[in-house]
């Protein structure tokens, strides 16, 4: 009756979560480790957990894609370690991934004016408004400050069916910390800021001189492919 709670967060039951044990192990790389899986994972003597032995390989429940427990226990530590894991193959996500944006707040309106090519249609508005702030353990420099340039960062959408469905979408990847992380800006160069991650926005209103603008037909397919790459997708909405 000792016996350990099971946490959602540890490496170790996060990993076994999502894995079947593999009992032969085929005849292929971990493409974690780059060591047969055959063969003991090359993080043996450098990590060391008392339930994984370094020959252990398993299965991932959807994708099927196969590696060492204890290379898949690495990978994990190295993340924001939030209780989720993605295939390093193909990017499937067991659990619910989060990420590191910093604290700030969203806010969205119509407003009556229409974008490039979405005549007789108005506008959601997006507002993203985040302060600069000091970094956490889950940042690149814990305890180093960051800063927050160009914000509040205004984003637009068509205002149609298609769009609100959008929108909910991305309140859910901004509620799951989804939409920003601190980094390195490729526009500007500066490190430890506040940077866009991997959900593109339209940024631009009346014209198209960056690129983030409109008219782009298929912007909104676009974003629905970036959002369900992070996990979120149609199936999570309940409305
Ligand atoms: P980044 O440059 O590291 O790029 C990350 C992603 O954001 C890339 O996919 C890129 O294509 C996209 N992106 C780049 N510029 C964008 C824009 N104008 N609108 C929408 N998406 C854009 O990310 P970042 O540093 O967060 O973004 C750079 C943008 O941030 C600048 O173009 C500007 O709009 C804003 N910014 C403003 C100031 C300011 O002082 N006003 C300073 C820095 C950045
Ligand atoms: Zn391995
Ligand atoms: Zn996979």
């Amino acid at each position: 009756h000792s016996r350990k709670q099971l946490n959602r967060k540890n490496p170790e039951d996060v990993v076994r979560r999502y894995t079947e044990k593999i009992k032969t192990a085929p005849d292929e790389d971990c493409t974690i480790c780059m060591e047969r899986l055959a063969t003991a994972s090359g993080y043996e003597g450098v990590l060391s957990y008392k339930g994984i032995k370094p020959e252990l390989v398993g299965k991932l429940g959807k994708c099927g894609h196969m590696y060492h427990l204890l290379c898949l226990v690495a990978m994990y530590k190295n993340g924001n370690k939030d209780g989720s894991l993605q295939c390093p193959t193909c990017k499937a996500i067991y659990g619910e991934k989060t990420g590191t944006q910093p604290p700030g707040k969203m806010e969205y309106h119509v407003i009556p004016h229409s974008l490039p090519g979405c005549s007789d249609t108005k506008t959601i508005r997006i507002v993203y408004d985040i302060p600069a702030g000091i970094q956490t353990t889950e940042h690149p420099n814990p305890g180093k400050k960051y800063s927050a340039r160009g914000f509040p960062r205004h984003c637009y959408l068509p205002d149609n069916e298609k769009s609100r469905k959008v929108l909910k979408l991305l309140i859910m990847a901004w509620d799951r910390r989804l939409i920003f992380t601190i980094g390195t800006s490729s526009t500007t160069g500066e490190t430890d800021t506040v940077v866009w991650n991997e959900i593109h926005h339209k940024t631009e209103f009346g014209s198209n001189l960056t690129g983030h603008g409109y008219p782009d037909p298929n912007y909104l397919d676009n974003v629905m492919r970036e959002l369900a790459a992070q996990g979120i997708g149609e199936d999570n909405l309940k409305d």
